[in-house]
């Protein structure tokens, strides 16, 4: 199945027709309107992509940049994950209708579409595989989620770009992509080398032109994967040591960064492995329905630490402590492994420019210090 196969640029767009023939909607990087950056969103075929661009990223920075090249994934990462399109920021659970003096429970299903989603990353994909974990394979199963995950075809690009953010190779998850991909794509200057990573994918790609990929191409290919890897110059701290934070709860630096901390929520947003949410009802002034909403929601948010009739976490300090050691430290406890995967739009998109990477060095340089 994982066979290398090669396709000249311009039939991308027949593959994304072809997807589109299948029935599937199709989500791809954009330049947002007005916004100067890239998110995945509905695109209309191969026009729609961000040929020519390449984003520069730093703490609290993101800028496209022309490359001067005809490339379409020359960047590092979007603004928004592919998180939106599985663990949805806002939806509708289940409503009720009082008929004839009983109550009437409707829940929402059945509504998720198929949906492809081209060009998604090696971080992005790690992080579709925690929010399984969580949604999919817990005690109980998020049968919303799960609607939409199952829909889902996910055409992967291995990264050939790094941004100055980026800190992937460090968490293991980039920047080739290792698995969970339908179709995986490397682009070089003229074309792609592609591998089929699924049944789906492979019926997707039966009757597609591709050529066997060259020696010369394929080595192309791990060329600039390897360049991506050496690129990254942050890195996050040997995953072993990381449950040392909660050793250090005490520590000075959670002041210091909590002086910054504008209690936002970007990061939660952006990062595409958080999935914290809150639950409320919206009942009609009739009396006669009412309707249970799901929202997403973040660490950072007063009401989200709301305990027995007091907020429990109620400054910055606590709540990015919270944050930060739940990411990186009780994590593993729960899942086997953290749950960051090195895109580093935390920090990118942090309006502080707080760096997620730095920080945890820092607090464990300390907490090593005062042993
Ligand atoms: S760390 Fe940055 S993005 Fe996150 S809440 Fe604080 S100011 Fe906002
Ligand atoms: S914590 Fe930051 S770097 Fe890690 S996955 Fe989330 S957004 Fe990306």
């Amino acid at each position: 199945m994982n066979e290398m196969r090669y396709f000249p640029r311009e039939k991308l767009a027949t593959l994304i027709a072809a997807i589109k023939e299948a029935g599937y909607r199709v989500i791809g990087p954009r330049v947002e309107p007005g916004q100067g950056g890239l998110v995945y969103c509905e695109i209309a075929g191969a026009e729609d992509l961000p040929q020519g661009l390449s984003d520069e990223q730093s703490p609290g920075r993101y800028r496209l940049v022309p490359n001067g090249s005809k490339r379409y994934f020359a960047w590092a990462n979007t603004a928004s994950a592919i998180k939106p399109y599985v663990f949805v920021p806002r939806e509708r659970l289940w409503s009720v209708v009082r008929k004839e003096g009983r109550l009437h429970f409707e829940p929402t299903h059945g509504q998720a579409e198929k949906t492809a989603i081209i060009g998604a990353r090696a971080c992005d994909l790690a992080a579709l595989a925690l929010q399984d974990a969580h949604f999919l394979r817990g005690k109980y199963v998020d049968t919303y989620y799960r609607a939409r995950r199952e829909k889902l075809l996910l055409v992967a690009v291995n990264c050939s770009h790094a941004a100055s953010t980026c800190f992937c190779a460090s968490t293991g998850d980039g920047p080739e992509v290792s698995g969970g991909y339908d179709i995986l794509l490397d682009e070089l200057d003229e074309g792609f080398i592609v591998r089929v990573g699924s049944s789906r994918g492979a019926m997707l790609m039966t009757d597609f032109p591709t050529t066997a990929a060259t020696t010369e191409q394929i080595a192309l290919a791990c060329a600039q994967g390897e360049a991506c890897r050496t690129a990254q110059t942050r890195r996050l701290p040997d995953e072993h040591l990381l449950p040392r934070l909660m050793q250090n709860l005490e520590s000075p630096i959670w002041d210091d960064i909590a002086e910054r901390c504008l209690a936002c929520g970007n990061c939660t947003a952006v990062c595409p492995s958080c999935f914290c949410h809150r639950e409320f009802d919206n009942p009609a002034l009739n009396g006669k329905t009412t309707e249970h909403w799901r929202d997403a929601d973040s660490c950072f948010s007063e009401d989200h630490s709301y305990l027995v009739g007091e907020v429990v976490r109620e400054h910055t300090r606590a709540r990015y402590r919270q944050w930060m050691t739940h990411k990186l430290a009780t994590w593993v406890e729960q899942y086997g492994r953290t749950g960051c995967t090195g895109c580093g739009r935390c920090t990118t998109w942090c309006p502080a420019g707080i760096d997620f990477a730095l920080e945890a060095n820092r607090l464990l340089a300390d907490e090593e210090g005062a042993r």
